[in-house]
């Protein structure tokens, strides 16, 4: 029942049935065989059981090599983890939406027999005009501004568009030394265009655009085949959660993984890379490093690596994501014939999309990236994070919000093993400093989103680079790693 105005009532009882209305979450996630104790070495040692890690052991174990997988988490999965419903339903507190022109992951959701839920929900759009504004409710692909900033941002687009098609390796030096926001400044006359256009990129990067380069920014758009593609990217969701994928993933790898297994240390010899792990001390003769970047210091990795890599390296910035995911009865946005969709371009909640599955609840995610992000993360807790999430809600719907029946708000900062998301990036000068960075080196490979060539970011590039990295070790790679994904297309 849609009440005509959110009360005090209907915020804190949101907050307090975080995590409580139900029973306590059943993890999806019990853990698959757990490798012997007594297995210390293998042909090769995968670090961290994420998308890209798991693809490349399975990789490996089908062409005959034996495999260690050390996870540092009691799950696979990483940025991938569900948690089912008491109503049965699944939410996918990380990763959760695919699209078809995502080669990797639609092909491991079709053999896993995992069944697709349609993303699209037919209906109108709120879009904020800026944080304070009243927002406006537009057709789906409109862009509610005033038509002379509209004209701005289209312009903008466009050529944001070109510089991204037309990127090239001479580029780096040119475009690695200018900061992002400043490029889509110089793209843009007018302040809401820039508001919109510098929002919807800081959504897409997670960081804020002050911190990278204008060079990081366009290769990521090269990598998904041009930002008009990222439309393509949020196709579908599972209707049993995305970590059906990684729990498939995992059985196959079956007693090859590990668990509870934090790495400390990386160290080649002449003959093998010794590895030392909370369990135990482990030998192979390759190891794929398939954790973000931001751990190659606490795996003990770093001292194995070129000076000039650990130059970039050292510049890596973390990407800042909070997901809310807000469940109610019914999806109630729909009977006034919108879609459940939000724009709110670099406000605390960026965007707001339904992920209702085909019957049961609606299901409202409320994404929070960058600055906004941050600024949730300050928030005291999950409860705090969604009465918040559920004031902005109300602020956008004025006719008001239905109670609650329960809520999750994942703030991945605060996660030990991932420190963030969607993906974590080079900083200003990253690019050059080390073009190579990623490429094999010595008897260490390199996998994981953020060295992937295509669909870096995304699930799809986790898998790519786990598989380019696997075929680095059995001579098979058709995708060469280290090259720049707007030089190899
Ligand atoms: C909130 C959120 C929403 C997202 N939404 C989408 C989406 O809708 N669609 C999409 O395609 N992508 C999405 N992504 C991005 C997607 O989740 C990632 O691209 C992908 O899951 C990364 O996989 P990975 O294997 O590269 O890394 P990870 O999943 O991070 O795996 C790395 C593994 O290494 C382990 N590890 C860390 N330290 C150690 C150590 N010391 N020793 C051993 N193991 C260690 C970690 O525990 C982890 O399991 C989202 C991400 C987030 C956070």
């Amino acid at each position: 029942m849609v009440k005509s105005e959110m009360s005090r009532r209907t915020v804190l009882a949101g907050a307090a049935i975080v995590g409580t209305a139900l029973p306590a979450p059943r993890a999806l996630s019990a853990p698959e065989r757990v490798g012997a104790a007594a297995d210390r070495s293998a042909d090769v040692i995968v670090i961290g059981a994420g998308l890209a890690g798991l693809s490349a052991a399975r990789h490996l174990k089908a062409h005959g090599a034996s495999v260690i997988v050390l996870e540092a988490r009691d799950r696979a999965g990483g940025r991938v983890h569900s948690q089912r419903l008491r109503s049965g339903q699944v939410i996918d507190l990380g990763a959760q939406f695919l699209g078809d022109a995502q080669t990797h992951v639609s092909a491991l959701v079709d053999e896993a027999g995992l069944r697709r839920v349609s993303a699209a929900v037919p209906g109108d759009l709120l879009y904020f005009p800026a944080e304070d504004a009243a927002p406006q409710r537009g057709a789906p692909d409109a862009f509610p501004l005033p038509v002379i900033d509209r004209l701005d941002a289209f312009q903008a687009l466009w050529r944001l568009e070109r510089s991204v098609a037309l990127l090239s390796g001479e580029d780096i030096a040119r475009l690695d030394r200018i900061d992002a926001a400043s490029f889509v400044r110089d793209k843009t006359f007018l302040d809401p265009a820039f508001h919109a256009i510098g929002g919807y990129l800081e959504g897409e990067i997670c960081t804020p655009l002050a911190g990278v380069s204008a060079y990081e920014a366009l290769e990521q758009g090269a990598s998904i085949g041009g930002f008009e593609s990222e439309g393509t990217s949020m196709r579908w969701f599972l209707a049993d959660g995305a970590e059906g994928m990684t729990r498939y993933l995992a059985h196959a790898v079956g007693g090859s993984l590990i668990l509870n297994a934090p790495v400390s240390r990386v160290a080649q010899d002449a003959g093998n890379v010794v590895v030392t792990a909370a369990t135990g001390v482990y030998r192979a003769d390759r190891v794929i490093v398939a954790v973000p970047p931001q751990f190659y210091r606490k795996i003990g990795v770093l001292h194995e690596l070129p000076a000039h890599w650990q130059a970039a390296l050292g510049g890596w910035r973390l990407g800042s994501v909070v997901k809310t995911m807000l469940v109610f009865q019914e999806p109630w946005w729909r009977r006034s014939g919108l879609s459940g969709t939000i724009v709110n371009p670099g406000g605390m909640f960026g965007a707001a999309v339904d992920a209702s599955p085909e019957t049961g609840p609606g299901i409202l995610i409320v994404f929070s990236t960058a600055r906004g992000a941050q600024a949730l993360g300050r928030f005291p807790d999950e409860k705090a994070r969604v009465a918040e999430a559920m004031r902005w809600l109300s602020h956008a719907h004025s006719a008001g919000v239905p109670d609650l029946l329960y809520a999750r708000s994942i703030d991945w900062s605060a996660d030990p093993f991932s420190l963030g998301g969607y993906s974590s990036r080079r900083g200003i000068g990253g690019w050059s400093a080390a073009p190579d960075l990623f490429a094999p080196h010595g008897r260490l490979h390199f996998a994981g989103t953020e060295t992937a060539n295509r669909w870096r970011s995304f699930m799809d590039g986790a898998i790519q680079s786990g598989l380019r990295a696997a075929g680095e070790i059995l001579g098979t790679s058709p995708i060469p790693s280290g090259l720049l994904s707007g030089v190899e297309r």
